[in-house]
């Protein structure tokens, strides 16, 4: 048994897990056979440890615990729920056996991360691989699009296509902005999403969000910024978003959160341009039946460089 080798797959193991692969990460191949057998019968040099620890019935990678019937077949736990105490391999009764020389084996194994495919390099022992896959820097991203749950997921610049081809987002570039929302009845609103506009600029993209909810008992408005990248990455950036009108304005300045920050969560921490729907109404001018605002902004780069230290202007002839 071969189990220094390490392929490459990249496989749907979703324990809880409830990811919408697409096209451009093909699920692994099911491997035919009705899988089974008791285990140690089973192992010929022909079969990879990796196939005898797919869940013949949903396909799903096995983990503890691992569950077999009294013909040796086995099945992952969350199917085991499923199939009424029926093997369905042979059809005969279930029980209730675990298959712990199988659990061992998985011990043992060493596989690459589920997102090699997409860059990962790293290796994990097969129980510690799970945890990694939920932190990894290289899975996929969420739809950043706000006004439904949408649960597409996959790299950059598959989700900038899907923007712009499913949700007609408005795709921009360059790096300041003139915005206008417009609402005949805000004092009907009450969770409303404006429609996400999509910023181009510094070879990144940004989405630029405006909504309606309710902050404790003040009605309110708020617009803000994510990037479509990690964390890390939108640390190098900053935005300023300001609205005003009749010689009054208020302005925000920050830094954009990484979609990896659902809207939701960006939204509740307030991390953004709050703007009280009367001080939204005068700005819009008229008569205050109208939300007309326009909102601006910029987006810049950091001059950071943490490897030469933080550069003093003053100091540095
Ligand atoms: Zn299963
Ligand atoms: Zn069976
Ligand atoms: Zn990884
Ligand atoms: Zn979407």
């Amino acid at each position: 048994m071969d189990l220094d080798r390490v392929e490459c797959i990249t496989s749907s193991n979703g324990i809880d897990e409830d990811v919408h692969l697409l096209h451009q990460y093909p699920s692994k191949p099911h491997s035919g056979g009705g899988g089974g057998g008791v285990v140690a019968a089973v192992i010929s040099p022909s079969t990879s440890v990796h196939e005898l620890l797919e869940c013949p019935v949903c396909t799903n990678s096995m983990y503890p615990p691992i569950h077999q019937c009294h013909n040796g077949h086995t099945l992952c736990s969350t199917c085991k729920t499923r199939v009424h105490n029926r093997c369905p391999t042979c059809r005969q009764e279930l029980g209730d056996i675990r298959c712990l020389a199988l659990e061992k084996v998985a011990e043992s194994l060493e596989l690459p991360c589920r997102y090699c495919s997409l860059g990962c390099p790293d290796i994990f022992p097969y129980y510690s691989k799970l945890k990694h896959e939920a932190q990894c820097n290289f899975r996929p991203y969420t739809c950043p699009y706000a006004g439904s749950e949408c649960s597409v997921v996959g790299d950059i610049p598959f989700l900038v296509s899907h923007l712009r081809d499913d949700h007609k987002v408005d795709m921009h570039s360059g790096c300041t902005f003139n915005h206008r929302y417009v609402k005949s009845n805000p004092r009907e609103v009450e969770n409303a999403t404006w429609m996400l506009t999509v910023f181009n600029c510094f070879g990144q993209y940004f989405c630029l969000h405006f909504e309606a909810f309710q902050l404790g008992m003040a009605p309110v408005y708020m617009a803000f910024l994510r990037f479509m990248g990690d964390e890390n990455e939108a640390r190098n950036y900053s935005y300023s978003l300001e609205v005003g009108a009749n010689g009054r304005k208020l302005i925000w300045e920050g830094t954009p959160r990484s979609i990896r920050d659902s809207h939701k969560k960006v939204r509740d921490s307030h991390d953004g341009l709050i703007i009280q729907r009367n001080m939204a109404l005068f700005f819009s001018g008229g008569d205050r039946k109208e939300l007309k605002l326009r909102v601006t902004g910029r987006i810049w780069k950091e001059q950071q460089n943490p490897d030469n230290g933080v550069c003093i202007p003053n100091l540095c002839s």
